[in-house]
């Protein structure tokens, strides 16, 4: 417990732009599965389509800043690994790449969540799937941790995902995939690494309409410059 709070020195972007992308999952963690077929013979894996948009977004954000990704293959990284990477190289900025899933095959739609407390229900069901690798004791430590970290990140992690907001709203438009907005949640990874900023959730793998959608490069491409757009944007401000 006291080396957990001397280790919360939370940091809040200055001069020097460092950007940590985190693609959601990985290894013999898939996250959500779904498939392109009615026959269900062509899978896609969650982990797999957020490091292709973390890669993407990386990409188009290292013409700018200098940004870093938490896993750049299939391998499976624990949410303090990757937290203890934005330390390691001085992250000003968190941003963490999922896709959706319900039991609901309609479900459907782009969303952006920065760390706050919240009593959503909607939310916490995709809060549960995010934040699988924690259970228990860490969970009640985490809370003092999710409180100091919201306390000091929020209004910097909330202007950051409006102006994130901003730029993806007319390309999910333009792809018909419904923006359902900027959410407060409580995802552990964002406040593990204790910076500002936020979660994507860049569709539903669940809906097999929707997966064709976001499975197809441009998509992915244009989805990334606009997020990369946004998140200059914000730190241009800084
Ligand atoms: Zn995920």
């Amino acid at each position: 417990m006291k080396f957990l709070l001397i280790s919360l020195l939370i940091s809040i972007p200055t001069f020097a732009k460092v950007v940590l992308i985190d693609p959601g999952h990985g290894g013999e963690e898939s996250g959500a599965v779904g498939y392109l077929d009615a026959k269900k013979t062509r899978r896609v894996y969650e982990k797999d389509l957020s490091l292709r948009l973390a890669k993407r977004v990386k990409e188009e954000l290292s013409k700018t800043t200098t940004t870093y990704l938490t896993r750049s293959l299939d391998r499976q990284v624990s949410l303090q690994e990757r937290a203890d990477l934005a330390d390691m190289v001085k992250a000003d900025l968190f941003l963490s790449v999922h896709f959706n899933s319900s039991t609901n095959p309609k479900g459907h739609g782009f969303e952006i969540y920065y760390l706050d407390n919240n009593s959503n229900v909607a939310a916490s069901k995709v809060e549960r799937s995010e934040n699988l690798n924690l259970k228990g004791e860490e969970l009640i430590v985490n809370q003092i941790l999710v409180d100091l970290v919201v306390q000091q990140t929020v209004s910097h992690s909330r202007e950051l995902a409006a102006k994130v907001h901003e730029k993806i709203k007319p390309v999910v438009k333009g792809y018909k995939v419904i923006d359902r907005g900027v959410k407060p949640g409580l995802f552990y990874v964002l406040a593990l690494s204790k910076r500002p900023g936020l979660l994507v959730e860049a569709g539903f793998i669940s809906n097999p309409g929707e997966l064709h959608t976001i499975n197809q490069e441009k998509y992915l491409k244009d989805l990334a410059r606009a997020i990369a757009a946004g998140v200059q944007a914000y730190l241009d401000k800084k």
